[in-house]
């Protein structure tokens, strides 16, 4: 689903990804963990050219993105995107939040729209919240309703950049609770977290990157619980 090959990413000379080679196929889910400042976010927004990769190749789903040529718009379209802030629309309700991208980028009509609208904030265990608007809603409420509006557009793959890390900790399990339904449904996800049990029990593969390089990677079983390099070793003794 995912092809991410000799990745480099500078910003004004300063080289933040230093050659990445990963794949995530369909249905997978792959968590990427790594101290502050090794490039998680950069490699995620790589994915969907949030970023432009200074060399490398990305493909999504069979598409280049990396391609000068590439409909980007439409390789978007196939990509789910959750960030640490929700970024919702503060005028509009928790349903109106999702049934404009459908209708604007998908072009649904608004019957079809409100129907799939309800359905996803249904998933997210929000029914009772449609009318809500998001200043009405608590920090986790707020991020369920950003992954139901990334859901409602049929997207083939989810990211997450570190989903969780900006909600008060009663509010996180509620949140990760719909990230792991979404996986059982056989989502295919690539989360950037810091919550290690999230990573433990749901990766298929866990990722850990530090200063712009893979330094390890395997499945939770290895990489958390017996990790075998010294830097995931001393950043896992910091986080856990
Ligand atoms: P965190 O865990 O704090 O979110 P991260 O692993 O996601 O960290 P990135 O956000 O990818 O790290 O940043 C990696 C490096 O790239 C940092 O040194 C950051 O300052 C730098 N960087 C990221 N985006 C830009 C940008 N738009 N312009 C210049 N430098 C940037
Ligand atoms: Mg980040």
């Amino acid at each position: 689903m995912i092809r991410i090959r000799g990745l480099h990413k500078s910003f004004d000379g300063l080289e933040v990804l230093k050659g990445i080679d990963l794949a995530v196929e369909r249905g997978e889910v792959v968590c990427v963990i790594g101290p502050s400042g090794s490039g998680k976010s950069t490699l995620l927004r790589c994915v969907n050219l949030l970023e432009e990769p200074t060399s490398g190749s990305v493909t999504v789903g069979g598409a280049e993105v990396t391609d000068p040529d590439v409909d980007i718009d439409r390789v978007r379209r196939r990509i789910g995107m959750v960030f640490q802030a929700f970024n919702l629309f503060p005028h509009l309700t928790a349903l109106e939040n999702l049934t404009i991208a459908q209708r604007r980028v998908l072009r649904r009509d608004r019957a079809e729209a409100v129907r799939i609208g309800r359905d996803t904030l249904r998933r997210v265990g929000l029914t009772d919240k449609e009318t809500a608007y998001p200043a009405q809603l608590s920090g986790g409420q707020q991020q369920r309703v950003a992954i139901a509006r990334a859901l409602a557009m049929d997207p083939e793959l989810m990211l997450f950049d570190e989903p969780t890390s900006a909600l008060d900790p009663e509010l996180v399990g509620d949140v990760l609770a719909v990230m792991r339904a979404l996986a059982d449904e056989g989502m295919t996800m690539l989360v950037v977290t810091h919550e290690m049990s999230f990573a433990r029990e749901v990766a298929d593969r866990v990722v850990f990157m530090d200063d712009g390089v893979i330094v390890e990677e395997g499945g939770p079983e290895q990489v958390v619980a017996a990790p075998r390099h010294p830097r995931t070793r001393a950043f896992l003794t910091r986080v856990l």
